[in-house]
């Protein structure tokens, strides 16, 4: 065979889908619980041992093996059974009843679409940036685990995120490979015919096809579009070639492709989601599609359908500064929507538009994404407690006059899904302590069944940990600069770098100056007296992309690489290129201590650091995000003071003086001090606490039980209640909502009354509604919270008969005599059922 002459064929007809047994291979290389699971990793070793090492690919092994390989493997019978007995064990596990059908066997739940820019999954499948991606592409492996009823619906795109490539001087190459389909783990959406599935979008000039493909990931399916078909008018086919890159106009046109495609894509396919989960603002267009098509089976106007169907979704949003809001200027919003909403929507542009504006008669104001996004959402969460507080200051300005407490943003932690970071060793130890099946229930009792494992297992298990990441990194360094055209003794050198005993330290993310990636460097001499102290030395692996398009990122990165290059330095740090999926499981797997130095309040969450836990890596980081609810001192070191200080230089230099200190003070000589058996102990204790107690905590496992149980589980049942009867209750809605618009001008406070009745103040307050229905509003008692506590709310009721001709209303309420009575104000707010003031309707009004 091997000296046959090549002969040409056409590019699909490679797969040798005719040898008996393909189908069932096919089946496991086309799922990406690969990226988790291993139990098939044999299987494709078996193929191709180099290719499947290099790819972590099956669909990649499977259509480049021969054909007198497949046939040779699948003519053994032991190879046979274990493959065809894999199978039936996948098949099997995503059928049988988990957490969520044992939980919630009668829940009206069917499916939530969960939307996203990026997901990633593995690196199989690059269609990812960074830690979107990562909260996006945990969840749904987390929602197979569970079997929460979710889809996800996102972009392929032709090149994905730019590759990186460090060049002899220090200086980041952006590099853009090709995503070939055909190697990607997708298949092509085809109706029954055979007919590939395309979707039809009308944009300015050219209708466009949309093409459709399908991932697996587990019991959950992922569907993907694309913009790259034949028929396209050729600037539009490229629409999808890169994940942010090109201009505004180039993301907005993406954003219709996501939003207002994906849910035609699911229209397509019989989907009919209860709940549509928005990750970012990315994806709000969906927001109106699903109004549309509302409308279109109701028959109701734009306004009542989107009043019906916003109950149904939940908006998730991730920025922590203003400036990270997607925004488009109106112009590209009347070019790319203008027509979509007139001819589709029924809306005038500027209805439209004020869906996007803080003050909809503001006709310079840019269209924010992150405001149509809640304007059309039922309920809207942050990343992370804190996050969720930065989030309600940031969404203020849509609530005027209402507290910031009151802006209607919740949290939900992020989490990441622990079976796809954990490396071999944690899943056995893990396995041995607490059960195989751990992820895939409550967590709560894994707890104290790390807590029973000893000293000894503990740190032999980090030991392989160090071990396994010091060969790694020895090995992809020397490659790395080998192929950047250093001296073939440079790349050799680099094979006997770093030492497994030597304190590990990575550092590996975005290089965004909020980060401050550059913070260990601010004082490199200090830092290098760390590195090299001939008793207690000190290793350090970094990593890290800057966007093309951020110089003052690349220069830090650059910056690193002249600290690396001095020969004293060498040795003890490495920068690695081109962060991804890959470097970061060897990296969490295997580095003893996690740095993360963000500006306070810039990371929303940050997953990174989550990874370690699971692998017994430690976390040294700034109180923001995750770390500043997670953070304990028996679980890690903390930088910062819990303070926001903006971007003061000052704070900077504080913080990395603080940083130094608490390695040289603290992380270094607990790692050094070791007893008897060799074993750092207190070192130890720690990891234990950080194993034990965080990691069910922050794992995707948790994310996604609460998203079900706090927002999947109710914006599915107001949904559907606001769906029956073809949306009567979004009539409703809207005549409650334009009758509090046309009155609220008129509306005042009268006469108030204060007198003591035993032990409380008793209220009697006066109130003009014009002639308002009062049962539209709700008249309360509102008192700042004591000491940081949350605000009193104490209803007042309406009491006797009308007067003043019906416009003017008594209210009564008592409250203690505990505080004074000038600490209470009265407030009326719109009151609806099942209705979430302000969220739905922000109006208030106060008594003083
Ligand atoms: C986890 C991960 C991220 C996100 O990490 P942060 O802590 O949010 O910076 C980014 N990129 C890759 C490749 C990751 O694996």
């Amino acid at each position: 065979m091997n000296n046959e002459t090549p002969v040409s064929q056409p590019l699909y007809g490679l797969l040798h889908t005719d040898v008996e047994g393909f189908d069932v291979l096919a089946e496991m290389a086309l799922d990406m619980r690969s990226s988790w699971n291993h139990a098939t990793d044999r299987v494709w070793r078996q193929l191709d041992p180099d290719l499947w090492e290099l790819t972590k690919n099956p669909w990649v092994v499977l259509q480049t093996v021969s054909r007198e390989k497949l046939e040779g493997v699948l003519a053994d019978p032991v190879f046979r059974k274990k493959t065809e007995d894999l199978v039936q064990s996948r098949r099997d596990a995503s059928q049988a009843p988990a957490w969520f059908q044992q939980t919630y066997p009668h829940s009206s739940l069917t499916c939530v679409a969960y939307f996203s820019m990026e997901f990633m999954l593995g690196e199989a499948l690059p269609i990812y940036s960074g830690g979107l991606g990562n909260v996006a592409g945990d969840q749904l492996k987390a929602a197979s685990d569970l079997g929460v009823p979710v889809i996800g619906v996102g972009l392929l795109y032709q090149q994905g995120y730019f590759r990186q490539l460090i060049d002899r001087d220090g200086a980041q190459q952006a590099l853009y490979p090709f995503n070939d389909p055909g190697q990607l783990p997708i298949t092509p959406l085809r109706r029954p015919d055979g007919e590939w599935l395309r979707i039809q979008l009308d944009l300015p000039g050219h209708a466009i096809w949309l093409r459709a493909w399908q991932v697996q990931v587990g019991r959950v399916k992922l569907y993907l579009l694309d913009s790259n078909d034949a028929a396209n008018y050729p600037p539009y086919r490229g629409i999808t070639s890169e994940l942010y890159g090109g201009a505004p106009h180039q993301r907005l046109m993406q954003e219709v492709i996501l939003g207002v495609g994906g849910w035609r894509l699911l229209a397509a396919l019989g989907i009919e989601p209860e709940v549509c989960h928005l990750n970012e603002g990315h994806a709000a267009l969906a927001v109106l599609e699903r109004a549309r098509s509302f409308m279109q089976q109701t028959g109701q106007p734009f306004d009542v359908a989107l009043a019906a169907t916003r109950a149904g979704n939940l908006f998730t949003t991730h920025t922590a500064v203003a400036a990270g809001f997607d925004r488009f200027a109106p112009g590209l919003i009347e070019h790319c929507l203008g027509g979509y909403a007139s001819n589709q929507l029924g809306i005038t542009l500027q209805d439209l538009l004020a869906l996007g504006r803080r003050n909809p008669d503001d006709p310079a104001e840019d269209f924010n994404m992150a405001y149509l996004a809640i304007r059309g959402s039922g309920a809207v969460n942050g990343v992370s407690h804190l996050h969720g507080k930065v989030s309600r200051h940031l969404f203020a300005p849509l609530f005027p006059r209402w507290p910031v407490d009151e802006v209607p943003v919740a949290h939900v932690t992020n989490g990441v899904h622990m079976p796809t970071w954990d490396s071999a060793a944690a899943d056995d130890l893990w396995t041995r302590a607490c059960g195989k099946d751990r992820w895939l229930g409550t967590t709560e009792a894994h707890e104290q069944h790390i807590r029973a494992l000893s000293d000894a297992s503990l740190w032999q298990f980090r030991q392989a940990g160090s071990r396994a990441v010091v060969e790694y990194v020895r090995d992809r360094l020397s490659r790395e600069l080998a192929a950047s055209g250093e001296a073939p003794e440079a790349a050799d050198a680099a094979k006997q770098l770093f030492d497994p005993g030597v304190l590990t330290l990575g550092f590996a993310r975005r290089f965004a100056t909020y980060k401050r990636p550059n913070l260990l460097l601010h004082d490199p001499e200090r830092l290098l007296r760390l590195l090299t102290d001939p008793e207690r030395p000190v290793q350090l692996i970094m990593a890290g992309k800057a966007h093309p398009q951020d110089r003052e990122g690349q220069a830090l990165i650059q910056q690193w690489m002249h600290f690396i290059r001095r020969p004293e330095v060498r040795s003890r740090v490495i920068f690695l290129s081109d962060y991804d999926m890959h470097l970061a499981e060897h990296l969490v797997q295997g580095v003893d201590v996690w740095l993360n130095t963000p500006r306070r309040p810039w990371e929303a969450s940050g997953t990174s650091g989550m990874k370690v836990l699971v692998n017994g890596g430690i976390n040294l980081s700034e109180l923001d995000g995750w770390w500043a609810e997670a953070y304990t001192p028996d679980v890690g070191w903390a930088l910062g003071d819990g303070q926001e200080h903006g971007d003061d230089p000052a704070r900077d230099v504080a913080e990395a003086n603080a940083l130094y200190d608490l390695l040289e003070r603290e992380v270094i000589p607990e790692f050094y001090t070791r007893d008897e058996q060799g074993i750092p102990a207190a070192w130890v204790n720690r990891m234990r606490e950080s194993m034990a107690r965080l990691t069910p905590r922050f794992s995707t496992n948790r994310t996604v039980r609460e998203y079900t149980e706090q927002h999947y589980l109710p914006a599915a049942a107001a949904y559907t209640e606001r769906a029956a009867g073809k949306g009567v209750i979004g009539v409703e809605l809207v005549e409650w909502r334009r009758a509090l618009d046309q009155k609220w001008a008129a509306i005042r406070f009268g006469d108030v009354k204060v007198e003591p009745e035993g032990e409380q103040h008793a209220f009697e307050v006066q109130v003009y509604l014009d002639d308002l229905d009062p049962k539209a509003v709700r008249v309360e008692l509102y008192a700042d919270g004591t000491d940081g506590g949350v605000p009193e709310r104490v209803e007042m009721l309406r009491v006797g008969q009308p007067a003043n001709g019906k416009s003017r209303y008594t209210y009564r309420a008592g409250v203690p005599t505990a505080r004074p009575a000038t600490d209470y104000t009265a407030r009326l707010i719109p009151y609806h059922d099942g209705v979430a003031a302000p969220l739905e309707a922000a109006h208030i009004l106060w008594q003083r």
